[in-house]
């Protein structure tokens, strides 16, 4: 009988598949569900409130199964979490292909994917977790400090020290704020409901200390401000509640954001509902739950509208909390901007995004060898260099390990190619697998996030997603997935992830070079088509062929 049992990827060089592109993906299968990285393993729950890797225990083992079977020239297709299918396809076709959560445009609601949910239909496949490329919280590291380092360029003068961030939700996503907030001199406040995902954090070494009390967090976090030192503190409680109280002390709060789990209003916590209740309560009555979690969320909307009257530098994070507040009546929920077109998109004008890489061997020492080597490829590149060095000695590795950072279009094509020819001449023990975020610059549609306030208004136009998978598809990624409803919710958005090996291989080299150009080259066309200059300057300067630019 298959049910919950921990899970961890095989470490080592030893193969349990037919190749190493198969063995890839089932390690990070695996990996994604490793105690150590997801959330809530037993549950099959990697990150973002109910993001999974497999729809239920006997279709992990399944594709566990097939895939320690599955031939050079076969693919594995996955809908939703569950294998349905082997076909014969050939070398350059990816090995799996996965499609999660996706529903007819007038069906796509919370309510209907439900629905299916409980039928065994469907899961919710969040954005790598059903696309088996999560690394832990290290994975939204670099982007959640590349933000906090563009609010203290716009705002700061270039450094957070002297300041106090305020935001909620430490949990696989929302744990990177503190760190990234302190890797930028800054002070977090940082409030969660669950006790659990404060004191992982802290294990985990991206949350420095818990406070007894609001007060006594306002105290330490005021202390550290004023030696300009940096510090993370985390306090417990419900934000619908404290960020409310905070504005009503007059707190002296910079920067406002959050990232508890808003997009799904089953995982957000209502006011006057105990944490030790919620599981139950969302069971029971999932309509009146929705109800008091939006109006709950509204109130906090509210107060992160009253930082932004008092001054401060309010965002939202990318977790659809203003969309929620609006549900709830709020009629200035959008008052403040999204992240992305404040601080982040003129890099995915750029090709640049969340690239990352796993070494299968399940050895550190790999990953300090591919750490080097980024920095001898982009000697340039100051910021990159200093991201490196500080993830060297400050992340925790959570599973297999891994490194993130953000890399533009005719960047992360040599640093994969790199990374292939160390495989090859054995500077490595193992194969990488090299992907990145769903949330990148040419994977999606989402007009609360990735897509907001496009230059040409073409926020909800969802076929670069389905173009990005398909280039990759042709391009020859080791796996290939499209997902709907990440980061923002059912019928919110649309987005595609690739996964690609560098098994150290000549073909292995030839898929990487076309993979990891053509992926971020979707970036550019994208924004070039909406007309933004800076992807224009990119695509004349690097080649990227946009046919209605030609003749
Ligand atoms: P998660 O489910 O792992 O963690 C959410 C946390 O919020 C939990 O620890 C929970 O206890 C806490 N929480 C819920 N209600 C609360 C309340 N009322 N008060 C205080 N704490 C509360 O989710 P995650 O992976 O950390 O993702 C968080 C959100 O960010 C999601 O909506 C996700 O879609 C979004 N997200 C954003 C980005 C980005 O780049 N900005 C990327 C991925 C995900």
């Amino acid at each position: 009988m298959s049910g919950p049992r921990p899970v961890r990827a095989p470490h080592g060089t030893e193969l349990s598949a037919l190749g190493w592109q198969q063995e890839a993906a089932l390690r990070m299968l695996q990996n994604n569900l490793d105690p150590e990285v997801a959330e809530h393993p037993d549950k099959l729950v990697v990150y973002g409130g109910t993001g999974k890797a497999a729809r239920d225990w006997r279709s992990f083992d399944a594709m566990v199964r097939t895939l320690r079977t599955l031939k050079q020239d076969e693919t594995m297709l996955v809908q939703s979490g569950r294998p349905v299918g082997v076909m014969q396809t050939h070398e350059w076709a990816p090995r799996v292909l996965i499609a999660n959560s996706n529903l007819v445009g007038d069906w796509a609601n919370w309510e209907e994917f439900r629905r299916l949910e409980a039928l065994g239909l469907t899961m919710y496949g969040q954005m790598t977790a059903g696309s088996w490329i999560y690394i832990g919280t290290q994975g939204i590291l670099q982007g959640t400090y590349e933000t906090f380092a563009a609010v203290a360029a716009k705002k700061f003068g270039g450094t957070l020290a002297g300041t106090i961030t305020l935001t909620a939700g430490l949990g696989g996503m929302g744990g990177a704020q503190p760190l990234a907030v302190t890797m930028n001199d800054g002070v977090a406040l940082c409030i969660d409901c669950d006790p659990r995902a404060i004191e992982r954090r802290i294990e985990h070494r991206y949350l420095d200390v818990k406070a007894d009390s609001l007060e006594h967090a306002l105290q330490l976090a005021a202390e550290a401000r004023d030696a300009r030192r940096p510090l993370s503190v985390g306090v417990l409680g419900n934000a619908a509640e404290l960020v409310p109280q905070l504005l009503a002390m007059n707190a002296p709060i910079d920067i406002v954001t959050d990232q508890t789990s808003a997009h799904d209003p089953l995982a957000y916590l209502p006011t006057g509902v105990d944490f030790g209740d919620m599981a139950s309560y969302a069971a029971k009555d999932p309509a009146g739950f929705t109800t008091r979690a939006r109006e709950s969320m509204a109130r906090h909307v509210e107060a992160m509208v009253g930082f932004l009257d008092a001054g401060a530098e309010v965002f939202d994070y990318g977790n659809s909390i203003r969309g929620e507040a609006q549900l709830a009546g709020y009629d200035r929920a959008f008052a403040f901007p999204g992240f992305v077109p404040a601080y982040i998109r003129p890099l995915f004008c750029e090709g640049r995004g969340p690239f990352r890489w796993a070494a299968l061997s399940g050895d550190p020492a790999d990953i300090a060898r591919t750490d080097k080597a980024i920095l001898e490829l982009f000697p340039e590149n100051e910021s990159l260099a200093r991201w490196i060095r500080m993830a060297g000695e400050r992340v925790h590795f959570q599973g297999l390990p891994a490194r993130i950072c953000w890399l533009g279009y005719g960047e992360r094509d040599r640093a994969g190619e790199r990374f292939n020819d160390m495989v090859a001449g054995g500077e490595l023990r193992a194969p990488l697998a090299i992907g990145r975020d769903h949330l990148d610059c040419g994977s999606v549609a989402s007009p609360y996030r990735e897509t907001e306030a496009m230059l040409d208004g073409s926020d909800a136009i969802a076929d670069w997603p389905l173009l990005n998978a398909m280039v990759n598809v042709a391009s020859g990624a080791s796996w290939v997935s499209i997902h709907h409803g990440g980061g923002v919710g059912m019928g919110r958005s649309l987005h595609a992830g690739q996964v690609t090996v560098a098994d150290g291989t000549r073909l292995g080299a030839e898929k990487i070079r076309r993979v990891l150009t053509n992926d971020p080259g979707m970036g550019v066309i994208r924004h070039v088509d909406a007309g933004y200059e800076i992807a224009e300057s990119v695509s004349e300067a690097k080649g990227v062929r946009v046919p209605m630019r030609e003749g």
